[in-house]
């Protein structure tokens, strides 16, 4: 462990008097800023270093004084990014990984073979091909459902269910589902509810709050923020035995994010609840916009109060994301066609950087895919809002 001196969770602790738990009921901006940073004690760098080190000195009585002995177990800068992500998902423990995926796959590999997981129909499409052609060889049962259809939810739930898997808002048709209702629908059988938090990010979205066991994150999206790393992550609400068996298995396995790519989170998750703000007042404008041209057919946002699941995300979202998804056009051709008129927006995939991004998900996921052949999906990064529109203006 940590000294406690040196623990980044306390901000400037040496000339502030703020505890842990006070740091916990701060608002989100402020977590953001400050958990997981302290001024560097050695050099009284504001800032912290970025420590590549591999190894670390053992003491003549055989332990660390730092607490850390090998990077891939445990380092300084992946134990403030840890600290910084349970501070911001209201958590009691964080795991970083060094992607999305090897953030999902580290709780399926953490069950046993004959173990249920219920995944949503719609979840992202290599959490689904994780569940499908990696853990259901290897014994895990997996059983697909709508979950905005809570009755079909309890149908589906098993005895030996462990994992009950929800995203929301979902990729790429933008659904979303109620995550306190499906947390007590996976207590009621003793599974874990388990949500990908990727897309509402803990700004918009507290999925522990909700009732949730564990947020997933992959942090290459917001909480990196800019494009330019791969990251993922799991809060846990308690720190438990299963908590404890993901933390062995990290540790094990060693699919962890590198010291530099934990500083550019850490970089990244500072300005998360400002860009957020941004993303949303943005996605809101071209929806909005969108749902008004006679060329697009539907508009999946849910800010919009023709969308779906619009009452639970005002309910369970204090703002409605920067994603959106359009189908434009008559078919796949038309709509990857209007891409190509587009100036500003890139053709790519991922999501939450600065640049607004859009994306043919059909072509992308192929035959199995649930997108309509017309839909793009949108992420609305941070230019003004009035460009985007110019610019989809002059390509529809
Ligand atoms: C991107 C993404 C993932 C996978 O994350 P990687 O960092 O690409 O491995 C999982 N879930 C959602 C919702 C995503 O958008």
């Amino acid at each position: 462990m940590l000294h406690l001196r040196h623990t980044p969770y306390l901000p400037r602790c040496r000339r502030s008097r703020l505890t842990p738990p006070i740091l916990l009921q701060m608002r989100i901006e402020t977590l953001a800023v400050h958990a997981g940073h302290s001024v560097d004690p050695t050099t009284g760098a504001v800032t912290a270093p970025i420590h590549l080190s591999s190894t670390f000195e053992r003491e003549p009585s055989g332990g660390y004084a730092a607490g850390h002995m090998y990077a891939r177990i445990s380092n300084p800068n992946r134990a403030a990014l840890e600290t910084a992500l349970a501070a911001l998902e209201g958590g009691a423990a964080a795991l970083a990984y060094s992607s999305g995926s090897a953030a999902s796959l580290a709780v399926f590999q953490a069950l046993a073979p004959g173990d249920h997981v219920l995944a949503p129909h719609d979840a992202y499409y290599g959490t689904i091909r994780q569940l499908r052609e990696m853990f259901g060889p290897w014994g895990l049962a997996v059983d697909v459902v709508d979950m905005s259809d809570l009755a079909a939810v309890e149908r589906a739930l098993r005895p030996t269910t462990r994992v009950v898997w929800v995203e929301s808002p979902s990729n790429p048709l933008v659904r979303v589902v109620d995550i306190r209702a499906l947390a007590g629908l996976a207590h009621s059988v003793g599974a874990r509810c388990v949500v990908d938090n990727t897309w509402a990010t803990p700004v918009l979205q507290r999925p522990l709050a909700l009732g949730a066991d564990l947020a997933m994150h992959s942090t290459t999206k917001y909480l990196g923020g800019h494009s330019d790393l791969g990251g993922g992550a799991l809060v846990a609400a308690v720190d438990d035995e299963f908590t404890e068996r993901l933390r062995s298995m990290q540790k094990l396995a060693g699919a962890v994010p590198s010291p530099f790519d934990c500083w550019l989170l850490m970089r990244g998750i500072r300005t998360l609840p400002l860009r957020m703000r941004a993303h949303c007042e943005g996605a809101m404008r071209v929806a909005t916009w969108l749902s008004t041209q006679p060329a697009v057919e539907a508009v999946h946002y849910p800010g919009l109060a023709s969308h779906d699941g619009h009452e639970i995300a005002a309910r369970q979202m204090s703002d409605f994301g920067g994603m959106l998804s359009v189908q434009v056009g008559r078919d796949a051709e038309q709509a990857l066609a209007f891409t190509h008129r587009l100036k500003l927006i890139t053709r790519a995939t991922s999501l939450g950087g600065t640049e607004s991004l859009i994306e043919h998900r059909a072509s992308i996921e192929g035959p199995t895919t649930v997108a309509p052949q017309n839909l793009l999906r949108v992420s609305i990064g941070l230019e003004h809002p009035d460009d985007l529109i110019e610019d989809m203006a002059q390509a529809l």
